[in-house]
């Protein structure tokens, strides 16, 4: 078989067989430093796997002699690779600023402290520091929020899923929850309000028709057997032409007259009327509880700017009952997002400051023409980068809010327009992997035979100015 004065002679053409492969031990005998910065375990787990793949190659005969010269780098770069997270972070270039699959709202500087300051150290989580003895941790944002929403009482739980969920099982467990057929929404994933009502363990009451319902509907449905009338905010569609609902505060006195609680699931719940920004206006926890709703619940990672969670707001007696139900001890927030979110929280004691503290905001509010400079002043780099193989121009855009908020909005915006010069689709499929592929990766979107980039949320241009070589490398 192959000697090694001919693997020489044929240069880095010629190729190995499974025994030129280096032993395990020799392996790792190589590599004393790797060893000594990451231990055994891990570093013979991947000299292991390495190898079984060469071996693979080389038995069908792919493996170039050459590939065998430097097992040692090799190897070090696949630990260095095993030690890397998936989670990272990526430029959302997609037009879409609260994007669910991208992580939703940008943590504020004064969250991103708190957790780093408060995560490494015993805390107060649970432990009143007046009494000295156990304390609640809804406690810690209760007034805050309470404050921020004029609700009596308030709590957080996991996420807004969560906090239907919660709200459903606690108030109308066993009992019929009463629901408009026009808001029974499906908001992605499987979370779809009929499925929630049972899981809740309610029977769902559906009232109304998909466009029309009216306050006798919700009248004529009302039971010995009910127990609750859930509002749905209709977040991530609209209904148009024909239609009718009716709005908490025609329903409260409805609900209050049976004896019955009224809940209200806003989605997405901005704290402040953001029209005070020229964007659309998205209704408020306080406007609802002043309508007369006895819960409220609403997400902390939407428009509200923090981290996961689902806020809880209303009445006393409604609260209560939710804090008490056993479920909310498996639904609870954690630490790390309950840090964030006071954090958060408190930035709206400064409703002026709000746009230069909520990343969210900022972006959300960010003038076309500051955008629009941007797409002229990345243009030449990008056209050098994508060239000859694909063109590039400037063009407006319109970004949406996302995260079913506000969901016929758009904020114009711009952008980069990207078209390949052959112009085949499979080309712009080719250029959208290769931008996903750069270390930070780049999420544009595809439309009409075009690659969109749109610049809002690009907050830090170097970030994508600096990986263009890499993606002229990634084209060539
Ligand atoms: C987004 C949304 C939810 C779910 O909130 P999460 O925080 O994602 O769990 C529930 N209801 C409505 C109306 C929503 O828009």
């Amino acid at each position: 078989m192959t000697a090694p004065d001919e693997s020489v002679v044929h240069g880095s053409k010629a190729k190995a067989v499974p025994k030129d492969l280096p032993a395990l031990d020799r392996l790792l005998r190589d590599c004393a430093p790797l060893l000594a910065e990451h231990g055994h375990t891990l570093v013979a787990r991947e000299a292991r796997a390495l190898l079984d793949g060469l071996r693979q190659r080389a038995i069908a005969g792919t493996l170039a002699q050459a590939e065998l010269s430097a097992l040692p780098q090799t190897l070090a770069a696949r630990v260095q690779a095993r030690l890397q997270p998936r989670l990272r972070a990526v430029l959302n270039l997609t037009g879409t600023v609260i994007h669910t699959n991208l992580g939703r709202a940008l943590l504020a500087d004064a969250a991103l402290q708190q957790v780093m300051a408060l995560m490494a150290s015993p805390n107060n989580l649970e432990f009143d520091l007046d009494a000295g003895a156990r304390g609640d941790r809804d406690e810690l944002i209760e007034a805050l929020l309470c404050e921020l929403t004029g609700a009596e009482a308030a709590t957080v739980v996991n996420n807004n899923a969560a906090a239907v969920l919660l709200g459903i099982a606690a108030l109308a467990g066993g009992r019929e929850a009463i629901v408009s057929r026009g808001e029974l929404v499906e908001i992605g994933g499987h979370f779809r309000m009929p499925d929630v009502m049972s899981a809740a363990g309610a029977t769902l009451v559906e009232v109304g028709t998909t466009n029309r319902t009216h306050p006798r509907d919700y009248e004529q449905a009302i039971t010995p057997r009910t127990g609750l009338i859930v509002k749905v905010h209709t977040s991530n569609y609209q209904v148009q032409g024909f239609t009718a609902a009716v709005d908490e505060a025609t329903l409260a006195p409805i609900a209050h007259a049976a004896g019955l609680p009224l809940m209200s699931d806003l989605g997405s719940g901005a704290l402040v009327d953001l029209s005070r920004w020229g964007l659309p206006a998205e209704p408020l926890p306080q406007a609802m509880l002043a309508a007369g709703c006895d819960v409220v619940t609403f997400s902390g990672d939407k428009l509200l700017g923090g981290p996961q969670a689902g806020l809880i707001v209303g009445s006393k007696a409604a609260v209560g009952r939710i804090r008490k139900f056993p479920m909310k001890r498996a639904l609870r927030l954690s630490k790390l997002p309950l840090a964030a979110l006071e954090a958060t929280l408190r930035l709206y004691l400064r409703p002026e400051r709000l746009v230069q503290d909520l990343p969210t905001l900022c972006l959300l509010t960010r003038p076309q023409e500051q955008i629009a400079q941007l797409a002229q002043r990345l243009l030449p780099d990008v056209s050098a980068a994508v060239a000859p193989r694909f063109s590039v121009e400037t063009v407006a855009l319109q970004s949406q809010i996302g995260s079913g908020s506000l969901p016929v909005e758009r904020l114009p915006s711009a952008g980069l327009a990207i078209t390949a010069v052959d112009g085949r689709g499979r080309t712009l499929e080719a250029l959208a992997a290769a931008l996903r592929g750069l270390p930070r990766p780049v999420i544009g979107r595809i439309h009409e035979d075009r690659l969109l980039l749109d610049l809002r949320c690009l907050d830090e241009p170097a970030l994508l100015s600096s990986q263009l070589p890499s993606l002229r490398e990634a084209l060539a």
